[in-house]
């Protein structure tokens, strides 16, 4: 099965890492795969769970929730203010803080729940112009920023440009993490999840080596 698969895959890049065995958390990415896939990964115990859109992750989780029991959810896609409170009451965690409006519509519902789901800080480590993500050079006003709004963000999120080799941004992403005593590092997705381990990844994101191809209909 490609779920033992990329488990034993990810065990082993623990061990050649020198990391602690099980210290990397394998978020299995479902969006837009049918429920069947799903269902398979979810019948063989695994229980953490990645998706990208609100709506979608909505109309599909409260029922697998009750299914299945306790699950944990991160939502690993750009995040529209509008759909933030709709995401607290479904996430576990959220990857993608990645702008100040939506660091303030997270601090009012913060103030008005009194809790919210761990944040990671998304990092636009290669600078492109259409993709998510606090630019490397603000990254410590940004922090500083969500940390005067009582927001502790607990790691970095990276999606490195595609067709480029990831692991300068793995290293440039676990530098910044380290410089500003974030513990996180949210990296690694299904071509590259063993390089990001061994630059220190805690959260690799795997979907399509897990429930093969995406197809968007
Ligand atoms: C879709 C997605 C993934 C999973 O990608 P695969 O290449 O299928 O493993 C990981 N991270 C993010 C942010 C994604 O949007």
């Amino acid at each position: 099965m490609a779920l033992t698969d990329i488990q034993d895959r990810l065990r082993a890049a623990e061990r050649a890492a020198g990391r602690a065995e099980g210290s990397v958390t394998l978020i299995a990415v479902s969006k837009v795969q049918p429920a069947d896939r799903v269902e398979a990964v979810l019948q063989q115990g695994h229980r953490i769970f990645g998706e990208n859109y609100v709506q979608e992750a909505a109309g599909k989780w409260p029922a697998w929730r009750d299914r299945f029991g306790p699950l944990q959810l991160h939502m690993i896609g750009p995040l529209q203010t509008n759909k933030a409170k709709l995401a607290l009451d479904l996430f576990d965690v959220i990857h993608t803080l990645d702008r100040p409006s939506l660091a303030q519509k997270l601090a009012s519902l913060q103030q008005a729940r009194g809790s919210l789901p761990q944040l990671f800080v998304q990092v636009n480590t290669g600078a492109e112009p259409q993709k998510a993500g606090v630019l490397p050079t603000d990254l410590t006003g940004f922090l500083r920023d969500c940390r005067a709004m009582d927001l502790s963000p607990v790691g970095l999120m990276c999606i490195p440009p595609e067709g480029e080799d990831s692991t300068p941004h793995f290293a440039m992403l676990a530098r910044m993490a380290a410089d500003h005593g974030l513990s996180g590092l949210s990296m690694g997705m299904s071509g590259d999840f063993e390089a990001a381990v061994a630059h220190g990844a805690t959260h690799v994101r795997v979907g399509s080596a897990i429930f093969g191809a995406r197809s968007y209909a």
